[in-house]
Parts: C-alpha cells; structure tokens; sequence
C-alpha cells in the first residue's frame, strides 16, 4: 500500500492517521515547518487536512508534486470568489452575492442582495474569522485594505444550517452520509445531529455534491456547508477536506469520514458507508475534558491533546444512540457539566432530536 502524507498536523490529520491504522495504511503528517528532506514523497499520495498554506519551500514542493491530490482544484475553492463562480456556472443556489471591490458600491449593494449582508474575505477565512455583518450603519468595519479581497452576500434567514459530506473516488463512484444538522454561533461549530429518517432535501444534496465532484474531477472527501431556506437549499460553502461537521462519523457509521477519505485517495473500495445510529456530536472548545464524562458507556470522547486556551477546539465528544430519547436524556445530564454557553447548543440538540427545528 502507498504512504499517505497528509499536509498540516492538527486534529484532522491525527483522526487520518488513527483511519489508517486497521487498514494498514501508514500515514505521516508533515507540520508546515517541517523540513521536506526528511520525507521521502515520491511514489506516495499526498493529501492536505488544511485548505490555506502559507507560500513556502515546503508548500510549493508538496503542492507542485503530481502525488498531490487535488492540486489544481485547491487554488479555485479556496478563493470564496471562484468557488462561488463555479456554483453559479453549474447552476448551484447559493446566497446572492457579489464581488466587493470599492465603497461606493453600498448603496447599489443594499439595494440589490439586501439591507444585511455579510462581507467575507475571499481567502484564508475559517470559524468566522475575515467576516463581517454589515447593514447600512456600519460600512466602516469593513478595513479598508479588504476591498477589492472580499465577496458580499446577502444574510440568509434559514431554518436549518445543513452539511452533507461525500467522497468521489478515481474510478468517479461517489458515496454520501446522510445530511447532518449543523448548529453555529459566532461563525463556530458547536454541534451537529445526525438522525436515521430520510431527510427530504437528501437527494438533491447528493445531486449537487455529485455535480461539483464530477466537474472537477475531485477525488476524496468534500463537504458542502449549505443553508436550508424558503428557497430550497442553497450552498454557502465547500471545504476539500473531511470537515469538522462529520466527525460522528467515527462512532456511529462503519466507515468514518477519515477512511473514506484515505480509501478514495488510495483507490480502494467505496461503498456507501452504513449509519448504525444517530448521534449528536459536542466540539469542546477552550474547556477541559471531563473523566467523569466516560461513566456514560454512549459517549465517545475525542481529545486532540491540545494546550486548553480561549475559543480553541480541543476535542470533541459523540454521543450515539438508536434512540433520540435516550440522546436527550444524555444531554440533560451532561449539561451541569459543561459551562454555562454549552446550554444553547445542548437545547439545539435536543430540538433537533425531537425534529422540532427540523424543516422538512
Ligand atoms: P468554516 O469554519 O466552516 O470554515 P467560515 O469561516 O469559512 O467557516 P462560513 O461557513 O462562510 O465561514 O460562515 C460561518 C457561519 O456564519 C455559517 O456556518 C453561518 O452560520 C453563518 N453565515 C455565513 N454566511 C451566511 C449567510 N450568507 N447568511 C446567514 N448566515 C451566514
Ligand atoms: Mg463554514
């Protein structure tokens, strides 16, 4: 079996390589500060678990090698502007929008999207971070340096935020999860529900995913981040990579995420993998874990061994379950646990458990 080399060395990459252990896959991480020479790349798959790079000896060396997977596809969808171009030429909804390149385009862009918009860089953005909401009385958070690097779009009223991650293998054989149910504050992750009932947007979700993978000729796991609207479902955002809101996939499906994606680089068989139960995944985000937590036998408790600080994730936990009840029970008693914040993601989850939020 070919080595596997993952560009960056954060929780992705380590949920990678732990993929690859009973596969018998080797996996190597390579920090950005590593010193290329110590790798010996040829005749291997490289793959990234980052979809921004810093420009150096490293990067360019991995990036430029033709064992790079996706290496001509990074430079379009990690560009919010060309991302979105490609949505718009294949038909894709996604949220009304527009480049942003001078001030004395607001009054037409109110005008046109809406009175609330959200500003985004066009690169390097992630969690919420190079984004700003903007409605007429406050243009001026916008840096000045930002225009002409940023996209605007319209602020979406949605019922749900939805994400559906698929992998495309060399032969183009596609697999899907089923969608997952997303909850964010502050442009963070903070929980996401998978439930055993067909959602009915599944099919067209697949459709799209399916459509952008064809078109180009991507190979491995992608996430597509949508908003479920009046309108139907409209795409806010692709990632290249196995994607923090499919991390219930290592507890409650038979194949992970993390698998998926080192069988569709290594061209190994892709069948749909099967979700045993739904579960609800918890990110831990600047908290200490909790051994008391492990009492409960349905919790799965994933720890990235990460120095604690402010807003860091540092672990997640997966609670899985046949039962939504039993789920929700679960989070009653785990809620005095967790700080006083963990509340509203928790109720969420529960909501969502009970298909009260859920639009169908
Ligand atoms: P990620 O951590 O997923 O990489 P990001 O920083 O790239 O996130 P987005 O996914 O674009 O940013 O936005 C983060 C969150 O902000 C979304 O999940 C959603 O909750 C909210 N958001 C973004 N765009 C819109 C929009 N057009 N309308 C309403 N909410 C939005
Ligand atoms: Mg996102």
């Amino acid at each position: 079996m070919k080595l596997v080399y993952v560009l960056g060395d954060g929780q992705l990459g380590h949920m990678l390589r732990q993929a690859g252990e009973p596969l018998g896959v080797t996996v190597h991480l390579i920090a950005l500060n590593s010193d290329l020479r110590i790798f010996s790349v040829n005749n291997s798959v490289i793959t990234t678990e980052i979809e921004c790079w810093p420009n150096t000896v490293l990067t360019q060396k991995l990036s430029k090698s033709i064992s790079f997977v996706n290496r001509d596809i990074f430079p379009v969808l990690t560009d919010r502007l060309r991302q979105k171009k490609l949505l718009n030429d294949l038909n894709l909804a996604t949220a009304p929008w527009q480049p942003l390149s001078c001030k004395t385009q607001w009054p037409q862009i109110f005008s046109t999207l809406d009175r609330h918009v959200i500003v985004k860089c066009r690169n390097g953005g992630y969690n919420g971070h190079g984004q700003w909401n903007l409605c007429p009385d406050n243009i001026e958070i916008v840096p000045k340096n930002m225009y002409g690097q940023c996209i605007v779009e319209k602020r979406i009223n949605f019922s749900n935020e939805l994400s559906l991650i698929g992998a495309r293998g060399r032969n183009g054989d596609t697999a899907f999860y089923p969608l997952t149910y997303n909850f964010h504050q502050n442009g963070v992750l903070r929980a996401s529900v998978v439930l055993l009932n067909h959602n009915t947007q599944q099919n067209i979700a697949e459709h799209m995913l399916s459509m952008i993978m064809h078109e180009l000729d991507y190979i491995g796991v992608m996430t597509m981040e949508c908003f479920m609207s009046s309108e139907g479902l409209l795409i806010n955002e692709l990632s290249a990579r196995v994607h923090n809101s499919g991390h219930w996939t290592q507890d409650a499906a038979s194949i992970s995420q993390f698998e998926l994606h080192l069988r569709a680089i290594l061209n190994l068989p892709l069948p749909t993998p099967i979700t045993y139960m739904p579960a609800v995944m918890l990110n831990l985000i600047g908290i200490n874990s909790r051994m008391s937590w492990l009492s409960e036998p349905r919790l799965h408790l994933h720890w990235y061994n990460k120095t604690v600080c402010h807003g860091r994730k540092v672990g997640h936990i997966n609670l899985v379950d046949l039962s939504p009840v039993i789920l929700s029970q679960i989070l009653n008693s785990l809620l005095p646990t967790f700080p006083v914040e963990y509340t509203d993601y928790i109720i969420w989850a529960q909501n969502t458990l009970s298909q009260k939020q859920i639009y169908i």
